[in-house]
């Protein structure tokens, strides 16, 4: 067992310590602004191999590969379209990750075998620092185990991966609370492999031509598995109406998760309020699962968010989080 240094993203000697142990080859989780990356040297294939084995994820699930700015695309990617370099001046740095042709030389263990590579320039100051004086790409998947809830603070991150890796490098909570958009540019029309923060309408309104979301894809792309993001306690989607019912006898092993108006603070103990907003809402999602599971609870039921294009990637998230752990 390894002992998981704590460092502070705050701290240059810590951040340091952090550039160095990744130049080395080892595993640091790393905060972003999506959720925290269990981060390792993408050019190095022993440490990429390190990151399958402490997520316990299948080898041939493809890692995005964290970059310092869009001018490095072309050491990772090849026949580039005009319009990622677009999509990488609007939206980086950012929640969006850019599928691409993998470059000649990079070696395929980061991109699961696959000739197609996914690349992304974070929007976390202390992160940007990292990338830029470690000088390497970082291959950072979220930091959880394999199928479980991503991690969105260190302490979540020290639960999940205490003993598994060298150290995590503390940025405190992650400012969305969400996966990134993966946007698939090699296809035409270009397809949103997975919703993220930046909706299919932003990208739309912002090239002027059509963007799809096919509801299943042939990619092996692990948050497309069916049960995914998963929580310990079992999650269902409720309505309003079957809430305030459930609610009126309250079941102490039931945690409750709403964010309407109509919901009254103290009906239950284990009653928590999300904002209606989806940026605040999704920011506290991962949190606030998290959470539950470390209490005595066996359920939780959460009030449906809105079906729009807008609540999309959460509506996604919770989809996934609720199904059957088989599927
Ligand atoms: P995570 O491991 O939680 O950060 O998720 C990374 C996501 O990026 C997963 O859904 C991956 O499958 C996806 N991804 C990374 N590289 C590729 C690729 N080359 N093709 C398709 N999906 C990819
Ligand atoms: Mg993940």
């Amino acid at each position: 067992m390894l002992t998981t240094v704590r460092l502070d993203a705050n701290n240059t000697d810590d951040l340091s310590r952090a550039s160095e142990l990744l130049r080395q080859g080892k595993l640091v989780a790393v905060p972003t602004e999506t959720v925290y990356g269990l981060a390792a040297n993408a050019e190095d294939v022993d440490a990429v191999k390190e990151i399958f084995a402490a997520k316990n994820r299948p080898s041939d699930h493809p890692l995005i590969v964290h970059i310092a700015d869009k001018d490095r695309i072309q050491h990772w990617a090849e026949n580039i379209p005009e319009l990622a370099f677009q999509l990488a001046e609007k939206f980086w740095p950012g929640p969006m990750t850019l599928l691409l042709k993998k470059a000649d030389n990079i070696n395929s263990v980061v991109t699961g075998k696959l000739d197609t590579i996914a690349l992304r320039v974070p929007d976390h100051p202390m992160l940007l620092r990292l990338l830029k004086q470690s000088n390497i790409g970082l291959a950072a998947p979220s930091a959880n185990p394999y199928r479980q809830l991503s991690p969105t603070s260190a302490d979540q991150v020290m639960d999940n991966m205490q003993g598994k890796i060298d150290a995590v490098l503390d940025g405190g909570d992650c400012q969305l609370g969400l996966e990134s958009t993966i946007v698939d540019v090699v296809s035409n029309p270009i397809r949103i492999l997975r919703s993220g923060p930046i909706t299919a309408n932003e990208i739309e309104t912002f090239l002027g031509q059509p963007v799809i979301t096919p509801a299943t894809h042939t990619e092996s792309v692990p948050g497309n598995v069916k049960a995914h993001y998963q929580p310990r306690a079992k999650l269902t989607l409720c309505d309003k109406e079957k809430l305030f019912i459930a609610l009126s006898n309250d079941n102490p092993k039931i945690g409750y998760i709403v964010y309407s108006d109509d919901f009254d603070k103290d009906q239950s103990e284990h009653i928590r309020h999300l904002p209606s907003d989806k940026y605040a809402f999704a920011k506290l999602l991962y949190k606030t699962l998290y959470e539950f599971d470390k209490v005595d609870i066996d359920e939780i039921w959460i009030e449906r968010p809105p079906q729009t294009d807008e609540w999309q990637a959460i509506n996604d998230r919770l989809a996934r989080a609720s199904a059957a752990t088989d599927a």
